[in-house]
């Protein structure tokens, strides 16, 4: 009797661990597929004007999941992602807002304060890194994974995401309106992509 509690107690370790595994196993693969998916410039769809993303469209919102855990997971910091950098040109993004990263679909931004340059590098430029001029502050509407209409008003570096984000969904990238390369002495591994 003994041992055949010790054998049961022994599997449900071993069907545990299996789980444990598997559920390890594909979020690091849908990791990876995400990191796969990055496309760089020249692609022809990062110079597109995205299209809005329609409600029942759950194949995308499924995505814009799947980039939100790749970025929070990302050794790397990351900032921001967004459609069109996987080359679909939908109109959403993911943004890091204080360490949580957020799902923006269909953003509407208005830009606020003075604008300030932000040091910035984007996964779709690599090697390339330079100061931008940003807004200090938006207020971003969009709708939730949930399709639960949300407001933000975001300020400074949480601020910069978003407009670095939201340009992607213009066809606009940051080589467009570099104001000048970061300082030597900065290690471009300590700037965040988006
Ligand atoms: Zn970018």
């Amino acid at each position: 009797m003994k041992n055949r509690l010790k054998k049961c107690k022994q599997l449900t370790c071993f069907i545990i661990f299996l789980l444990i595994s598997c559920l390890w196993l594909s979020e690091s693969l849908s990791g990876s597929a995400i990191k796969e998916r990055i496309v760089t410039a020249p692609h022809p769809v990062l110079r597109q004007r995205a299209t809005d993303i329609e409600r029942g469209d759950h194949e995308t919102i499924q995505l814009l999941i799947e980039m939100a855990d790749y970025i929070e997971e990302s050794v790397r910091p990351i900032a921001g992602i967004s459609l069109p950098q996987l080359a679909v040109s939908k109109r959403g993004f993911v943004a890091m807002i204080e360490e949580e990263a957020v799902i923006m679909i269909n953003p509407k931004l208005m830009k606020y304060g003075q604008e300030e340059p932000s040091l910035e590098g984007c996964l779709s430029l690599p090697g390339q890194f330079g100061y931008v001029s940003r807004h200090s502050s938006v207020t971003v509407e969009y709708h939730d994974e949930d399709w639960q209409k949300q407001v933000l008003h975001l300020k400074d570096i949480d601020s910069f995401v978003v407009q670095h984000e939201n340009d992607h969904l213009d066809g606009i990238l940051i080589a467009d309106k570099m104001l000048a390369a970061p300082a030597q002495s900065l290690r471009n591994s300590d700037i965040p992509l988006e």
